[in-house]
């Protein structure tokens, strides 16, 4: 089942077009995301994966707009409260992390295409006031190549191991956060929403809810999207998981429910219906472009149809 997983999926995915995958599975909406576009290196980022170059980034942009209209995350809204039905074939793009080069790199590009997008921040590191672990561990990481694999395994429960190690090896998170300024500030941010961006939250500072409580979850939840209300006067709230929202009990959606319009996952392209959570499309890791993974993506989707058909015929 591995092997066609890796293999069979993206091949098929090649053959059949995408706009007879689209309409076979019958989903109009996707919903793709990543986390910044960059020509540089990143320190902070490059040892845990290599991001999208702006040329990559304005070919993956023009392949989903040759099939999908761009739509903001408040027609997503309507449409899954049923008040206004999106009917073509549409995409909801997202950036996780509030990283500066949506700023700097990604807004001039969707303002040139007409594309709107919502970015999810920590409440925690807007401003550049402090760093995301992984951050912290892909920095260590980026000066001690040999120990990366160690470094980058530590997690959210053992992360004060990664400000000891930097003390030890006199690495200095605060100077990297004061010379680089890897966040958006509230400046930038209040920018991006005059210009077709809706600011969402994506916890405070980023944990791994599967190692959290249940209480914690959600205050992590409700307190960055309260953030994001008071700072940037968002009507509605809209919260990315962290890492993944898998693994998250059904009791947390009903906890939130009263003060989250939408949830957003990375699980891809899943349409069973879980009310207000969105399942969106990674196209930034592992190095493929946006075709590879979206076509992968309703191909999963379609070979699911088609397999619970035959179970249900059996
Ligand atoms: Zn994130």
């Amino acid at each position: 089942m591995q092997l066609i997983k890796q293999n069979l999926i993206p091949f098929m995915g090649q053959i059949i077009n995408l706009k007879r995958l689209i309409k076979f599975t019958n989903q109009n909406i996707i919903h793709v995301f990543g986390h910044t576009v960059t020509d540089e290196y990143l320190p902070h980022i490059n040892p845990i994966y290599k991001p999208k170059t702006v040329l990559e980034f304005k070919k993956d942009l023009d392949y989903i707009l040759k099939y999908f209209e761009p739509i903001s995350v408040h027609e997503v809204l309507s449409h899954t409260n049923k008040e206004k039905i999106i009917t073509k074939p549409s995409f909801h793009l997202s950036f996780d992390d509030g990283l500066k080069e949506i700023y700097d790199v990604v807004l001039p590009i969707l303002k040139s295409k007409g594309v709107p997008a919502t970015v999810f921040i920590n409440s925690d590191f807007v401003d550049n006031k402090d760093l995301f672990f992984r951050y912290k561990a892909a920095l260590i990481a980026d000066r001690f190549p040999n120990e990366k694999e160690r470094i980058l395994a530590i997690n959210y429960s053992e992360k004060n191991v990664l400000d000891e190690l930097a003390s030890q090896l006199n690495i200095n998170f605060i100077d990297f956060l004061k010379a680089q300024k890897p966040y958006l500030t509230s400046e930038q941010l209040k920018t991006l929403q005059k210009n077709g961006f809706t600011i969402g939250g994506h916890s405070q500072d980023h944990p791994n809810y599967n190692l959290l409580s249940e209480f914690e979850q959600v205050s992590q939840t409700i307190n960055s999207c309260k953030f994001v209300q008071n700072e940037f006067l968002e009507k509605n709230s809209f919260f990315a998981f962290p890492f993944t929202s898998e693994g998250i009990p059904l009791s947390f959606y009903g906890k939130i429910a009263q003060d989250i319009s939408l949830t957003f996952g990375v699980s891809g392209l899943d349409f069973s219906n879980k009310g207000k959570h969105i399942e969106r499309i990674d196209i930034e890791n592992y190095g493929r472009n946006a075709r590879a993974y979206i076509h992968r993506a309703y191909m999963t989707n379609f070979l699911k149809k088609i397999t619970g058909t035959i179970k249900k015929r059996i």
